[in-house]
This record gives structure tokens, C-alpha cells and sequence, in this order.
């Protein structure tokens, strides 16, 4: 029983609007979809969303890393993931957006043969997953415009992107309070935009605004920065970009960097190590947020039902596919109402129809 197939596939995927955080800005998200097939009838779907800037990947790396993994795996059972993670970090270090799409498939490929959700198979603790919404940067008076919008729209929770003009950052913040009143939970993320002096300054400024978190707010390399505004903030603080791994995560939370920790499958290679990074920080009493990168329904189907499955993912930030307006999963996957990430009741992803011209002719295929 083993796999006999990889097909590898480069996608194109348009954003509604350009979308700014203090790392840049994107005008479309350029992704990599695995299809793994078997010699029993089982296939699986995976996505890679690489992001240069956080994991050092591009589309082009992911297929090289691919390149080496792939012919490799040929043969392999999907059921052995401890072994498929050892020959996966043995040939290639990190490119972790690469592993997460192998990753996937497999898990993918493990709940169609048992005939079960993935969620269910893993830990199965919840049946849907709160999500926030994300606000790209812009003007104090357009965030506000947005926010009440995305209310409308019925989500609950907004993540407020800022780090990129402290002034500004605080005006954002309490406009969109004042804006959309006490019941919506507010979290900001400032992607590593302010030193550490400006971190503590804007969050004593915040702390009027109940917020519930805030994300990364220094250096991801700045561990000791990170415990320095932790040890002088009232608010949370989520690590995102300093934590990677579970090695990182039991780094930053020895270091008492970290109140909550941002897990996402393209910066730990996939479900498997997600996994182990949410047990580390439970062991150590750090809740968990999953977040995405640019994932389409595909990646972020994926991660909800590693949200579901895992009690310690408090958490979720998994609105990518929301923001983008090209469309991979045409039937089934994670649906969204209210807040909330609905999953289909069908095997493995529950996902069974990609777009066709969207996912084009594969780039590389491996047998
Ligand atoms: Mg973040």
C-alpha cells in the first residue's frame, strides 16, 4: 500500500485588494498544489503558499524542494507520517511551505482511507472553528470603513494590522473600537513593525481599547525584545513570526517571550508538526492561534480542521481564501458563516472539486 504518483502544480491566485502588513504588500498570492495518488484508490490534495519574508520560500524553491522529495516518497505508506517526516527533513532543511503541501495530501489521502474528516481522526475536539477577519492596512478612516463592513458581514473578531506608524497604529486601533462597539474582539498584529521602546509605549496606549492580543509586535529574531514588552504589557502576547517549530516554541516560552503563540502548517511543514508544536505549548500553559499565509480554500481547509481537532488552537485566524478573489476549491471545504469555519462532513479534506484552468497543467509529476 503505497504512493505511486505526485503531481505538482503552480497557481496563480488574484487578491480582491491589494493587501498591506507592515512586511510589504500583495497583489496576488503565487501558491504550489500537490496531488498525491496510490495504488489503493485514495488521493490527496496539499497547497504550499510560500512567503519569502517568513519562511525564506518561493514558488520556485518549493518546487526544488519538491524536486528532491518527491521521487522519494514514491512507494511510501501515507500511514507512516513519523517516517515520512524523517525522510522529508533528512533531504531538505526548513521550506517548510514545501513540506506542508506533502503534508497535507497525505493527511488528505489518510482520512479518505479511513473514511473519516481529518479533525475527527486527530483529536476531533470541536465541530467548528471561530475565526477573526483580517484588515489590511490603510488609513485610520478607511480601517474603520472596513471594519464595520466585515461586521456586517457577521464576523465577531477583527485582526487590526498595524506596525507601520505608531501614531497612526493607535488612532486605527481606537477609531475601530469606537467604531464597531465592546462586543467585537479586536486583535492587532504588527508583523515585527515596532522596536521594543515603541511596543511598550503603543500598548500602554491600547490597553483603553480592550484588546484582546497583540501579535508580534518586534523582531521575529528579537526573543529577549519580545520578553521585554511582554514583561511590560497588560495585553497578551502572541509570537507568530519568531515561532516556527516546536523547537522554537519551547525557546520562546523558556524565555517567557510568549502569553499565546500564532501556529501556521506553512511555517511548521504541515498538520503533523503542528501538532506536536500546540502539545509543547500546552505543556507549557500557552494557548494557541492557527493562522494562514496566502493559502486558498485548499491550505485553509486544512488548518481548520487542525483547529477543530486540537483543544490547546483557542484561537483561529483563517481568512485568506476570504480575501482572495480567485477561487481554487470549486465544491466542498471549510465554508465560513457568522464567524465560524464549517466543515464538510465528507473523508479526509472534504474537498472534491478544484478549478480546473486555475490548477492548469501540472509542472512536474513524480511516479
Ligand atoms: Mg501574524
Amino acid at each position: 500500500m503505497g504512493i505511486e504518483r505526485i503531481e505538482v502544480y503552480r497557481v496563480s491566485l488574484k487578491y480582491r485588494e491589494p493587501f498591506r502588513i507592515a512586511l510589504g504588500t500583495s497583489t496576488q498570492s503565487e501558491n504550489i498544489v500537490v496531488k498525491i495518488t496510490t495504488d489503493f484508490k485514495a488521493e490527496g490534495w496539499g497547497e504550499a503558499s510560500p512567503s519569502f519574508r517568513i519562511t525564506g520560500e518561493t514558488p520556485e524553491t518549493v518546487i526544488e524542494t519538491i524536486d528532491k522529495i518527491g521521487p522519494k516518497m514514491i512507494g511510501m505508506c501515507p500511514f507512516r507520517m513519523e517516517v515520512i517526516g524523517e525522510v522529508m527533513d533528512g533531504l531538505v532543511e526548513g521550506n517548510s511551505s514545501a513540506k506542508a503541501a506533502i503534508d497535507t495530501a497525505i493527511f488528505d489521502i489518510v482520512g479518505k482511507k479511513s473514511r473519516k474528516p481529518i479533525f475527527k481522526l486527530f483529536g476531533g475536539y470541536r465541530n467548528e472553528v471561530f475565526t477573526d477577519i483580517t484588515l489590511s492596512i490603510k488609513t485610520p478612516k478607511q480601517m474603520v470603513k472596513d471594519a464595520v463592513k466585515a461586521v456586517r458581514r457577521g464576523f465577531k473578531a477583527l485582526k487590526v494590522k498595524v506596525g507601520v506608524s505608531p501614531q497612526q497604529d493607535v488612532e486605527r486601533v481606537e477609531k475601530i473600537r469606537e467604531a464597531v462597539g465592546s462586543e467585537i474582539a479586536i486583535r492587532t498584529d504588527a508583523n515585527q513593525g515596532w522596536n521594543v521602546r515603541q511596543a511598550i509605549d503603543i500598548i500602554r496606549k491600547l490597553e483603553s481599547c480592550n484588546v484582546e492580543l497583540v501579535e508580534q509586535p518586534v523582531k521575529a529574531e528579537d526573543i529577549k525584545g519580545l520578553a521585554r514588552v511582554r514583561k511590560n504589557s497588560s495585553i497578551p502576547i502572541m509570537a507568530d513570526e519568531s515561532v516556527h517549530s516546536p523547537e522554537d516554541a519551547i525557546q520562546a516560552i523558556r524565555a517567557e517571550a510568549v502569553d499565546l503563540i500564532n501556529i501556521k502548517l506553512m511555517k511548521t511543514g504541515g498538520i503533523w508538526k503542528a501538532m506536536k508544536t500546540a502539545a509543547i505549548a500546552e505543556a507549557g500553559k500557552i494557548p494557541c492561534m492557527v493562522g494562514c499565509m496566502g493559502e486558498s480554500n485548499l491550505g485553509i481547509t486544512a488548518a481548520t480542521h487542525f483547529a477543530a481537532a486540537v483543544k490547546n488552537i483557542q484561537y483561529a485566524d483563517l481568512d485568506s481564501d476570504i480575501l482572495l478573489l480567485d477561487k481554487l476549491v470549486r465544491r466542498g471545504g471549510a465554508k465560513v458563516k457568522d464567524s465560524k469555519r464549517i466543515l464538510p462532513r465528507k473523508s479526509g479534506l472534504g474537498i472534491t472539486t478544484l478549478d480546473s484552468k486555475l490548477l492548469g497543467k501540472p509542472v512536474k509529476v513524480y511516479k
